[in-house]
């Protein structure tokens, strides 16, 4: 389940998880709302399903297998797929939502009735699903962007040809991103930040040992094959695609390792145009600006990783102007290879399915859905929401949030190691924390993009340029509260600690996650505690426990509580690093942190939560043979119900900041009196850790 965590906008443009293809642009069905048609294809999911226990397991062994154990049995994983489980059944239903939304749209795109924004929703699916179109055009429709890249016969036009690759949304060497001032979360502010890579981490580049070489020798015939098919020779691309490579990892050598990124204040340098021009001279920095179209004043930028600019800069210089071509042709065609003909789709597909371990593509129309979802996702989002969410689901999800509030309030008012003038400033913080559920109040204006009936990937080029040129002139304007980072039908969430807010997407807000109809137990374990009590924990993790109320960068610490947060913490990160994540590779304990506070903090407090709630509406009797408090355990571990390839899993060692599903559930049980009291567990079993080894933070 890829619940994104701490999340500011920067970091949606450094992420690889999008490797794995999991969570986003997909929809769901509600019970009573979908249309016949979706519930007569899928079967109903429930919150807490009996028959995906494993009654032969020993709850108190392994509590991941025993509430899933009967479903993993009989479970197979889809040829197209990473991975099976609740995010991709629940993401199946939505698609299907999400298709229908889009198949009436391109029926109705030429009715003269039909608004500006459903016909151009409408053209842009209906140019998507052409494969006819794709495969008769091939490369051509990049001939006039490649043509300029190959043009470029002089350094000072680099910076200028960069610029257009990635405001047509392609990942050339770093990333422009009008987020918010980490000393000022009211204003935006520029952050320049590294990227450019073709490999999902910098460690693929600097990787020892057999599979990290056979890997990089992967990626070289792939560059090979990509050039080649858009029309170099065989032998020309060969030598591009080994000084791309060089290239390559000379950016990745000066890349921030993704552990380090975890400490906000390892990308906090603010600095003037004048001090961006000493720290990386070979960039003409104005040019740059002005290419994009920034026209807005600049005093300062954020410059997230000054190491990496100041040897991007050398490499302005040192590196040939062909091997520059080179790589601008190999980032601008990867960027649409999906959307071109059958031999880029098949070479795009074989390379990513190295580190997804998917065995054949997804069906078009499911491609075209989540392509449509992540450009033109709040044209679309409407229609979902009128056909799947009612106002009184998204009210009763609410209050199970509120609940959570409450319940970490509570927790916190009796934490005994914190100081009381922490404590106040951390019940401010929750105080002010926001949230936003189901969907956006002001959808995105759409009036400015241009959808033609042409080629797709020319499509996605101008929705890329598009949502660039409603960014680019952010800096120094005030902080768009309103907007949303995920679209309606995402199966996830988000905790922004800039806007110190918490975002629950609709798609995310039905079962399994969570039924109106349900018994509070089983809402409580999902919703509230592996959702709404994970994403408020990151406002509290090791990084959200450095932004104040506000939002800004600040240490609102006492240095005692500060010490003792760190203890826990270093605690928490030895629990993970001992577990075995695939094959002899253990769990990133360090890269996972973050994500695994808020598992712990969530459960607790989705566990406090029920309580709660048994109080006010009284305990009933046993559901399915079970007491309230062990149906929270199983909705909460059945929440994390997934199965992955062990390729995907390898590649999250590396990239993902969350822990495979079983210890995401077994960990923080481990260190729960309430669970071994639920189940009967004794001092010595698997599921109870020696109380000397509990971490104690939330
Ligand atoms: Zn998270």
């Amino acid at each position: 389940m890829f619940r994104q965590g701490f999340h500011s906008s920067y970091r949606v443009l450094v992420g690889a998880v999008a490797l794995l293809a999991t969570a986003g642009g997909v929809g769901r069905a509600q019970r009573q709302m979908a249309s016949p048609r979706i519930d007569q294809q899928l079967l109903p999911l429930r919150v807490i399903d009996a028959t995906m226990i494993d009654t032969t397991a020993k709850a108190c062994n392994d509590f991941f297998q025993f509430a899933n154990g009967a479903w993993l049995a009989r479970d197979t994983i889809p040829a197209a797929y990473s991975f099976s489980g609740v995010s991709r059944d629940m993401a199946d239903r939505n698609e299907l939502v999400v298709r229908s939304v889009l198949e009436e749209a391109m029926a109705k795109r030429a009715a003269p009735s039909t608004n500006s924004t459903q016909r151009k929703l409408g053209t842009f699916y209906a140019s998507c699903m052409d494969s006819v179109g794709a495969e008769a055009k091939g490369a051509t429709t990049l001939r006039p962007l490649l043509s300029r890249i190959d043009g470029m016969t002089a350094r000072a036009q680099l910076i200028a040809q960069i610029a257009e690759v990635q405001i047509n949304g392609g990942n050339a060497l770093f990333a422009y991103a009008p987020s918010a001032d980490p000393h000022d979360a009211a204003h935006y502010m520029v952050w320049l930040v590294q990227a450019g890579l073709g490999l999902p981490d910098r460690d693929y580049y600097t990787d020892q040992g057999p599979a990290a070489d056979s890997l990089r020798t992967a990626y070289v015939d792939h560059i090979a094959k990509v050039l080649t098919l858009s029309g170099e020779e065989v032998s020309t691309a060969a030598g591009d695609a080994a000084r791309v490579m060089a290239l390559e990892t000379e950016m990745a050598k000066a890349s921030t390792r993704r552990v380090d990124l975890r400490d906000p204040a390892a990308t906090d340098h603010p600095m003037t145009l004048a001090q961006l021009g000493a720290l990386a001279p070979n960039a003409d920095w104005p040019a740059y600006f002005r290419t994009i179209g920034l026209t807005a004043s600049v005093a300062k930028v954020n410059v997230a990783n000054p190491e990496f600019f100041k040897h991007l800069s050398e490499l302005v210089e040192s590196t040939p102007l062909p091997d520059w071509r080179a790589y601008l042709r190999f980032h601008a065609l990867s960027q649409v290879s999906p959307w071109l003909s059958g031999p880029f789709v098949n070479e795009d597909f074989a390379f990513n399915s190295r580190f997804t371990g998917a065995k054949e593509l997804l069906p078009r129309w499911k491609r075209c859905a989540r392509e449509t979802d992540r450009l033109m996702g709040e044209a679309l989002g409407q229609a979902y929401v009128t056909r799947t969410f009612p106002a009184t689901a998204r009210a009763r999800a609410k209050a199970v949030i509120d609940d959570i509030r409450d319940a970490f309030h509570e927790r916190l008012l009796q934490l005994a190691w914190m100081s009381d003038s922490t404590r106040a400033q951390a019940l401010d913080k929750l105080a002010k924390m926001s949230e936003k559920v189901g969907y956006p109040d002001k959808w995105r204006d759409y009036s400015r993009l241009v959808v033609g009936e042409g080629a797709f990937a020319l499509n996605v080029q101008r929705a890329n340029a598009f949502e660039w040129r409603r960014v680019v002139n952010r800096p120094g304007l005030p902080v768009d509260k309103t907007e949303w980072a995920m679209t309606v039908p995402t199966v996830n969430a988000y905790y922004d600690a800039t806007v110190n807010e918490m975002v629950f997407p609709a798609g995310a807000l039905v079962p399994q996650t969570f039924d109106p109809s349900a018994d509070d137990a089983a809402n409580y374990g999902s919703l509230g505690g592996s959702w709404a009590g994970h994403e408020l924990t990151h406002g509290f993790d090791d990084e959200g426990r450095h932004y104040d109320a506000a939002g800004n960068l600040r240490d609102w610490w006492l240095p005692a509580d500060s010490v003792h947060f760190s203890e826990q913490a270093a605690m928490v990160v030895n629990q993970y690093n001992g577990y075995i994540q695939v094959d002899t590779f253990h769990v990133n304990g360090r890269l996972t942190l973050g994500e695994n506070i808020a598992d712990y903090g969530g459960v607790l407090t989705g566990y406090d939560a029920l309580q709660h709630a048994l109080q006010r509406n009284g305990r009933p009797g046993l559901i399915d043979g079970f007491t309230p408090e062990q149906r929270f355990f199983l909705s909460y571990a059945q929440s994390f119900r997934q199965h992955t390839r062990p390729a995907a899993l390898r590649t999250r060692v590396t990239v993902d900041p969350h822990a495979p599903e079983e210890w995401r559930v077994n960990a923080p049980l481990s260190n729960m009196p309430a669970f071994a009291a639920a189940f009967k567990c004794k001092p010595g079993d698997p599921m109870v850790r020696p109380v000397e080894l509990v971490p104690r933070i939330w």
